[in-house]
């Protein structure tokens, strides 16, 4: 096999970092995951993930991770209410949706972050994951690289693969192409679901979908109970500081939210009266769609890393643990005589595959971002109109 005396190293240990160090590990292959958390327990943040039947599903069936994923996925999830601003209902599918069926195009079960992040970490061989290796810099040595650690140490792989998320510090090192800002920021935040009670008994344990005056409200329900929401709107990049805001003040939130959100009914406002701070403002990113680079022997890129997925289509973990299945299949597969030409085979069809996916997701963040949101998001869900 291509990698058989190959020392690797993964930076990040997200999605897909550790899908494909599960996926490496099956193969017997020698890796390590880098990972700038302190430690397992690290809360993991954000919203719940869809996984979808092509691609996370696919990832986590090759990991001979379904029968676990199905002890620990949250039935009922995937839900959906849209409304407008004034919280009135336009589509449901509470009712309509089929019962959970596996190995169904429709059917994308919904799992919560740190639950994921834990069953891929349990799946892993002990001290896989080196805690608290947040990578600063490499340097090449020896035909591999010498990485250096902000905690002062250093470890030598001879492959890297970077899954370090959007902000990857590696690929600098493959390319110079940037992020580009896509114009709309998400403002996460979170609540107890005791201290929302009126949109806890909306959403039921699934998902809230909010248009009005080209702005939006999107919720989901996590498995403690909690809401995680975010407001989604247009902003320049840098409106987390020009705002003046100190997200870890929710009376300041709230006010700018009453401000800002001033058409909306009132019902909104006890997600920010009563959320845990710090909000957390997240301007939203891709990269270009016809993104290339010269292959590498000895380094490569996956999930946002190499393709930032904005998170309009629900396709970026997805894409991600795509990314991890296809790379390890052209390093284990014996198709290809060299490293290069395995990186090289998945890169191009990564790169294509992303680039489809970021342009359906930047198209989605427009209609859910313009005047007729309500009315061309009703359309886009089938037209399943209930009141
Ligand atoms: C607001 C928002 C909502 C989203 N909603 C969805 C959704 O509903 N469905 C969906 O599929 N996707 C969604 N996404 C996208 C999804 O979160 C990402 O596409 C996915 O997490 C990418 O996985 P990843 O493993 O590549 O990167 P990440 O999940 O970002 O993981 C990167 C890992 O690398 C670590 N790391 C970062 N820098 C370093 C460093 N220098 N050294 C060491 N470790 C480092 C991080 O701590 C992290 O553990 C959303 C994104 C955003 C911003």
């Amino acid at each position: 096999m291509l990698i058989d005396n190959t020392s690797i190293a993964i930076v990040g240990g997200g999605p897909a970092g550790l899908t494909l160090a599960r996926l490496l590990q099956l193969k017997n292959a020698n890796v390590k995951v880098y990972e700038r958390d302190p430690n397992k327990n690290a809360r993991v943040q954000g919203s719940p993930l869809d996984m979808h039947e092509n691609s996370g599903l696919a990832a986590l069936r090759k990991a001979d991770l379904l029968e676990e994923f199905k002890k620990t996925f949250r039935p009922g999830a995937d839900k959906t209410l849209i409304m407008n601003e004034q919280a009135e209902i336009f589509f449901s599918d509470h009712e309509l949706k089929p019962e959970e069926d596996f190995g169904a195009e429709h059917f994308r079960p919904e799992i919560d972050r740190g639950p994921l992040r834990n069953m891929l970490l349990e799946s892993l061989h002990p001290e896989t994951v080196v805690w608290d290796s947040h990578f600063l810099s490499m340097e090449a040595r020896q035909g591999g690289w010498i990485l250096h650690f902000k905690n002062g140490t250093s470890a030598y792989a001879d492959l890297v693969i970077a899954a370090d998320g959007a902000h990857s510090k590696i690929r600098p090192y493959l390319t110079e192409m940037k992020p580009i800002y896509s114009g709309i920021i998400m403002l996460e935040g979170n609540v107890s679901k005791e201290a929302a009670p009126h949109i806890d008994a909306l959403i039921k344990g699934g998902k809230i979908m909010a248009f009005g005056n080209s702005k939006n409200i999107l919720l989901g329900q996590k498995g403690n109970g909690d809401l995680g929401f975010y407001a989604s709107f247009k902003a320049d990049e840098n409106w987390s500081v020009h705002s003046g805001l100190d997200f870890s003040d929710k009376m300041q939130v709230l006010k700018w939210f009453k401000i800002e959100y001033s058409e909306w009914n009132s019902i909104w406002d006890e997600l920010f009266e009563n959320a845990q701070t710090p909000f957390i403002p997240r301007p939203i990113y891709s990269m270009p769609l016809n993104q290339s680079w010269e292959t590498k022997p000895n380094l490569t890129l996956l999930g946002d890393a190499a393709h930032v997925m904005p998170p309009f289509a629900g396709e970026g973990a997805n894409m991600a643990m795509l990314d991890s299945l296809e790379l390890s299949e052209c390093l284990t597969n014996h198709t290809y005589s060299t490293l290069q030409e395995a990186i090289s085979a998945y890169e191009i069809k990564m790169r294509k595959r992303a680039g489809i996916a970021t342009q359906e997701s930047l198209e989605n963040g427009e209609r859910m971002h313009s005047e007729k949101a309500l009315v061309s998001m009703l359309k886009f869900f089938n037209g399943h109109i209930t009141s």
